[in-house]
């Protein structure tokens, strides 16, 4: 039978920001009841190797990482259910949250932390070489591709930050994109058209992703004219897609203020969003940096400000 239980504090996620904010929370003596959603783990619980979070000399593979996140939150007193939150209601307290079980959540304050999605080209042999030279995250991967020649898919600030970023590293960088003008801020422009390692490849899309079965790996892609439909081969190593990301904010829709994309507004220096009470975290506030350390950062935030939102509401 469905179940109702009334917590202070409920947390939506369990990426690196949700278990921060779950460990945070749960020492501050909230009890936090965290819900873990469809991929418990988030972002890295599909991905390989994490090299740059710190205190791992070694590299940690993703999902572990995230195990011991997720290990270390019920040590400090968190409880994490394996479901999924289908609704919640936040126009008045307590906020109250529906689970995919037919369970309901009723708190006293919310930690969003439902994260984002990298936004993918669709292709089969996208999805069979993820992993294996394909990526969405040039900052997580790139150092696995020192000294080759990669591609970078995408036209906006994300595509030339991660092609300049992988031109340090890289011998060569591919810029494709399927128009012949940039949608990236001017002064990151400037910079990649300034560094003679990245070619951009103008109105050309991904047609396939070219590789080897054993090892797995990619040897090139084939690309098409968008005008022309002429084919043409590039020989690369890795292909790192930058199309976009979409936020996980269906189920908040109406209810807290986002932007045009679709991410949750918070000022500068908080995760406060615009119902009091409800604090967000992590990848679904931001598409600047999008780290596991930088969302772990945001989830400790987000747990210190909603113990001290709360213990405001218990002394009014
Ligand atoms: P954007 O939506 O800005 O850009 C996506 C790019 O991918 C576009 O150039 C688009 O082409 C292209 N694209 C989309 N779908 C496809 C497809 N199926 N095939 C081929 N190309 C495709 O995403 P970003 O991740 O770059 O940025 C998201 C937001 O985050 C933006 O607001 C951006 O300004 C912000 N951001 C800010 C940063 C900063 O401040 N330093 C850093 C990174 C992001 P087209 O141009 O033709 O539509």
């Amino acid at each position: 039978m469905a179940a109702e239980r009334r917590v202070r504090l409920a947390i939506l996620g369990s990426g690196p920001a949700g278990y921060t904010a779950a460990i945070y929370a749960a020492r501050a003596g909230l009890a936090p009841l965290l819900v873990q959603g469809l991929q418990p783990g988030g972002q890295l619980a599909i991905t390989t190797e994490v090299e740059n979070f710190p205190g791992f000399p070694e590299p940690i593979l993703g999902p572990e990482l995230m195990e011991r996140m997720a290990a270390q939150a019920r040590r400090c007193g968190a409880e994490l259910v394996a479901d999924v939150a289908v609704a919640v209601a936040l126009h008045e307290r307590p906020f109250r949250i529906l689970l995919d079980s037919g369970d309901r959540i009723l708190c006293d304050a919310l930690i969003i932390a439902t994260g984002a999605q990298a936004r993918w080209l669709g292709l089969e042999s996208e999805t069979r070489f993820r992993g294996f030279g394909v990526s969405s995250c040039a900052t997580c991967d790139g150092f696995f591709f020192r000294g080759r020649t990669v591609a970078v898919v995408g036209g906006g600030n994300t595509a030339v930050e991660e092609a300049l970023y992988l031109s340090r590293l890289c011998a060569k960088v591919y810029l494709v994109h399927r128009r012949d003008a940039l949608r990236a801020e001017k002064v990151l422009q400037e910079r990649l058209f300034a560094e003679p390692k990245i070619e951009p490849v103008w109105n050309h899309v991904v047609e396939e992703i070219l590789g080897s079965e054993e090892p797995r790996a990619v040897t090139g892609v084939r690309l098409r004219h968008v005008h022309t439909g002429a084919r043409r081969e590039l020989a690369v190593e890795g292909v790192f897609v930058a199309i976009g990301h979409d936020p996980a904010t269906a189920l908040f829709k109406n209810q807290l203020d986002m932007d045009a994309e679709g991410y949750i507004v918070t000022p500068p220096g908080s995760t406060q969003t615009s119902v009091p009470g409800v604090f967000a975290c992590g990848d679904v506030q931001d598409k600047r940096f999008r780290q596991a350390v930088t969302a772990a950062g945001s989830g400790c935030m987000a747990a210190l400000e909603a113990d001290r939102w709360l213990a405001e509401l218990g002394a009014t």
